[in-house]
């Protein structure tokens, strides 16, 4: 298939003009004419996955943010986007973003496949542009649930209380993946919040309007990773695409001992 065609797929799919204005999704650098041979995912393309990507015979890498956000010529100013740029040309790699338009999918964006593999999908609405409000959500299926996943292994979680008593009924539970921090200043008070990415500040509100926070890190988007590989296993046949290969190097943190 050519990559031109692929790109045009996806574009079909996901509707690239369907992202946050904010955002950059679609082709980052795109060689139309190129055969697809192998696909890579990753969350982020950098230096380290673009040499894999080259290793395993990738030219096409699909990522979740953008390898260009902002203008190019400012983004090519970090010596590693400048590396791998140079790559991506000399290799002739084609590079597809999928932010926000994939995570506003109501099958495969990461907040609905997150709550499906958590198991707490039960009669979710949308809550803003990509976070969802989740019906009976329970603490303690969710922290056990997450377990299953390793997912807590970078979590902290944030409790006026001890979490261990919180036989809790939130007044309501919000999954935003990514930095959705902000959503404290308008959820309400006494309820939960699992997100990616939380700051200071707006913890502070969540202290004070007693919202338990669970932030498990922005490596919880690993599931961009996943769902977008059962996206091109389900929508393509295996004579459309060979094989794909995905990030093995997020960059994770470890608690600290001595
Ligand atoms: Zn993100």
């Amino acid at each position: 298939m050519l990559v031109k065609n692929f790109y045009n797929i996806l574009n079909k799919y996901f509707n690239f003009r369907k992202q946050e204005k904010w955002d950059n999704n679609g082709k980052q650098i795109i060689f139309k004419k190129e055969q697809v041979k192998n696909i890579y995912i990753c969350l982020d393309l950098d230096e380290i996955n673009v040499a894999e990507a080259i290793n395993q015979n990738c030219n096409v890498i699909i990522t979740h943010h953008p390898f260009f956000f902002a203008k190019k010529k400012q983004e090519l100013k970090l010596e590693f986007k400048n590396n791998v740029y140079k790559e991506l040309l000399k290799h002739k790699i084609s590079v597809i973003s999928l932010h926000t338009c994939f995570d506003k999918d109501k099958k495969f964006g990461i907040n609905n496949y997150l709550a499906k593999k958590l198991n707490i999908e039960k009669g979710q609405t949308s809550y803003d542009n990509y976070s969802l409000l989740l019906r009976d959500a329970n603490i303690k299926n969710i922290i056990t649930e997450s377990e299953k996943y390793n997912y807590l292994s970078n979590a902290l979680i944030y409790n006026n209380n001890n979490i261990k008593n919180t036989e809790s009924i939130f007044t309501q539970t919000i999954l935003g993946s990514g930095a959705c921090g902000y959503l404290v200043n308008k959820m309400k008070k006494n309820s939960l919040l699992l997100t990616g990415e939380i700051k200071w500040n707006e913890l502070i509100v969540a202290k004070n309007k007693n919202i338990t926070v669970i932030n498990f890190g922005h490596n919880m988007e690993y599931a961009f990773i996943e769902a977008s590989q059962i996206f091109l296993l389900e929508k393509f046949k295996s004579n459309e695409i060979n094989e794909i290969f995905l990030d093995k190097f997020i960059f994770k943190g470890k608690p600290y001992s001595n």
